[in-house]
């Protein structure tokens, strides 16, 4: 099944920004967002492409951690060729911190993540009792709920 999209000039600008629009002033965003509501094809894609991005930042720090650990197995047994073996670790790590950092900087994953977050503290926050909740810093309260 092939779902056509409702403004194929507006999709092909969000397909360029790989459905992204994160980094958009507020006031530019309106007309993306509506497509969004509007247009499931483009609603889909948007998801799929942040599961990737964040997929692949969750990839590297699993790397990176497997790499880290080798390298203190190493460090503990000792084995022959020890030397080699750490530089090895070492080196796999290296590259996963740098795939992390790649992704973490050219894909709006942070920003999926925070935005996740963000919404687990209001659920939080929602739940608390309301005595509690007034006793929240004001400063908290508004970055939480943001208003
Ligand atoms: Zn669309």
């Amino acid at each position: 099944m092939s779902q056509q999209c409702v403004d194929p000039i507006v999709g092909k600008i969000l397909a360029g920004w790989r459905y992204d629009i994160s980094g958009l002033a507020l006031e530019m965003r309106g007309d993306y967002e509506g497509h969004f509501t509007a247009c499931d094809r483009c609603l889909r894609r948007q998801r799929l492409h942040r599961m990737i991005d964040v997929g692949l930042i969750a990839l590297a720090s699993l790397s990176a951690a497997v790499f880290l650990l080798a390298f203190g197995v190493i460090r503990h047994f000792g084995p022959r060729h020890a030397f080699w073996l750490e530089v090895a670790a070492l080196s796999g790590f290296a590259l996963s911190a740098l795939i992390w950092l790649g992704v973490a900087v050219a894909t709006p994953a942070p920003v999926t993540v925070l935005d996740a977050a963000k919404q687990g503290a209001r659920r939080v926050h929602d739940r608390l009792p309301e005595e509690i909740r007034q006793r929240l810093p004001e400063e908290l309260r508004v970055k939480i709920t943001g208003t």
